[in-house]
């Protein structure tokens, strides 16, 4: 019988074709082709089933990767699924937009070895859409109703894995979130040409089949606080994210058509889901035949800059204070941007934004790369009379986020918090400070990756069914006493 599984020896490495940058450029739709079955089953021929796996291990889901490599390569696509749901709440997103090239794939031993790595991401992808496809994906079957509800706030990754774990189980669950769409950083954060909408949206949809009930345009601190909203429920989790943008204090930043990251990006999700965006309709915050300045080198920010083209920007350029090597951001995304005609920057930081009322242009800084600081990388140092200027009609602030002021929001003072703002938990039980109250995701990490909120969304769920069973069992052992 032909050997099936080791072939990355005889089979070059494949990935999904990308659309060509002209195609891709015309509209906001996902950059990569599917890829075709005997391309899916070969591309995961090329697994060396290792005994230890380092994919799973880097995988922050410890996903069976082998497994549904190997099951895939049979053509037993099916069975496939079953194992790749099993650990993943949202399998179909993750294969889209993990920075697999740090996580599972980056570990792969043929990579190490030289081979190129077994294409992870791309397969999950494909067995998780052909289940889709194939309606293999089905809401949640309770076995058995509970009376004990959850309230979770934010209808994130991280809230909606851990509604989904928790309703398995039978328990009454309610998500609050303050969007008039479920899907947090998913819906309005992630451009659709890395994520398109319909693939969130119908496993919003799936949720609500499972009986998960969504109440939406509800602002925990607004509507109620976090204590009312505790005496309506069992348990509650925050899973709130990380909303508030770093700020770059320098002269000028109170020019007109300077813009944080996230409003751009909002305004653009927003549009493309049909909705009227006054901003974005009067042109504001169209990047439509402008040159575009996008500050900042994370992933937002290439976000930022992809969309922008997309959007028929005269130019767009992203400054950048470090060199290539040392962005934060995924390269695989740094190279898509580069294709699509983004111009980098590197080792520039903007000095003022200059203008009357409107921005004009910016001061840029050249920098170099000095002595590492306590992250490790080169702390980047101004260059002494370097400063020039780049013609700028449109500015996008992309540093960073910050946790928003949660015990003043929620009205909750007691509930306590980080140096960083981030809410404390406790990491065993993944409880805040505050009885029955449960924190995951950005919110409690910072600014983080979706995989790791979907870990985090499932990890609470375990911790508050444990919670919710203590407290069965307490009373149960009160009404005995
Ligand atoms: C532009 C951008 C691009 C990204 N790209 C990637 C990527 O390619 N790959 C990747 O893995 N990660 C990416 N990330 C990171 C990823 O999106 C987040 O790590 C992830 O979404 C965090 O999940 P979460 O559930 O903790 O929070 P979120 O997704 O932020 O969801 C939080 C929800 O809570 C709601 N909420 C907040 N406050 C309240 C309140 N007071 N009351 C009620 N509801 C509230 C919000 O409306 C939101 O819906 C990106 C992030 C951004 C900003
Ligand atoms: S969830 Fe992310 S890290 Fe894990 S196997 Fe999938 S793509 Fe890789």
């Amino acid at each position: 019988m032909k050997k099936k599984m080791l072939q990355f020896v005889d089979l070059d490495q494949e990935t999904p074709l990308k659309r060509s940058t002209v195609k891709r450029k015309g509209d906001f739709n996902e950059i990569y082709d599917q890829f075709i079955t005997e391309k899916a089953k070969e591309q995961s021929s090329r697994c060396s089933q290792c005994g230890v796996p380092f994919c799973q291990i880097h995988c922050p889901l410890s996903n069976n990767i082998p497994d549904w490599l190997k099951l895939t390569a049979e053509g037993r696509l099916k069975e496939a699924y079953e194992i790749s749901q099993s650990t993943n709440n949202m399998p179909e997103v993750c294969g889209r937009i993990c920075p697999q090239d740090r996580l599972c794939e980056g570990n792969c031993v043929i990579e190490q070895s030289g081979h190129g790595t077994v294409t992870i991401g791309s397969v999950e992808k494909y067995i998780n859409d052909t289940a889709w496809e194939k309606g293999w994906v089905k809401p949640v079957k309770v076995q058995k109703e509970l009376k004990q509800s959850i309230g979770i706030i934010g209808a994130g990754p991280a809230g909606m894995a851990c509604a989904e774990e928790l309703r398995k189980s039978g328990y009454q669950v309610t998500i609050y979130d303050r969007y008039d769409r479920p899907g947090g950083l998913l819906i309005y954060g992630i451009p659709n040409f890395k994520l398109e909408k319909f693939v969130v949206e119908r496993r919003t949809k799936l949720l609500k089949q499972s009986g998960i009930k969504f109440v939406q345009n509800f602002e925990v601190g607004k509507d109620k606080t976090l204590y009312e909203l505790k005496s309506k429920h069992d348990a509650i989790l925050i899973a709130t994210g990380v909303y508030k943008a770093r700020e770059i204090n320098i002269p000028g930043n109170d020019l007109i058509n300077i813009f944080p990251a996230m409003e751009f990006l909002t305004a653009s999700n927003r549009k493309g889901l049909g909705d009227k965006v006054k901003l974005f309709d009067d042109g504001t915050l169209n990047a439509e035949g402008k040159d575009v300045v996008v500050i900042g080198g994370g992933d937002t920010a290439m976000d930022c800059v992809r969309t922008s083209v997309r959007q028929k920007a005269k130019s767009v350029k992203c400054l950048y204070r470090r060199d290539r090597e040392n962005m934060p951001g995924s390269a695989r995304e740094v190279g898509n941007a580069i294709e699509e005609g983004v111009e980098f920057i590197w080792l520039s930081s903007p000095k003022s934004f200059i203008g009357n009322k409107k921005v004009e242009a910016v001061e840029v800084n050249k920098m170099k790369l000095g002595e590492p600081d306590s992250s490790g990388r080169r702390r980047p140092e101004i260059e002494v009379g370097s400063e020039y200027k780049i013609n700028a009609d449109l500015v996008i602030k992309s540093l960073g986020f910050d946790p928003e002021n949660l015990p003043k929001l929620f009205n909750a003072k007691e509930l306590g918090i980080s140096e960083w703002g981030t809410i404390k938990i406790d990491l065993k039980t993944m409880q805040t400070n505050l009885d029955g109250i449960f924190a995951a995701g950005d919110i409690v990490r910072g600014a983080s990756l979706v995989v790791w909120a979907i870990r985090d969304g499932r990890d609470a769920a375990i911790q508050i069914e444990k919670y919710l069973q203590s407290k069965i069992n307490k009373n149960k052992s009160e009404e005995a006493a």
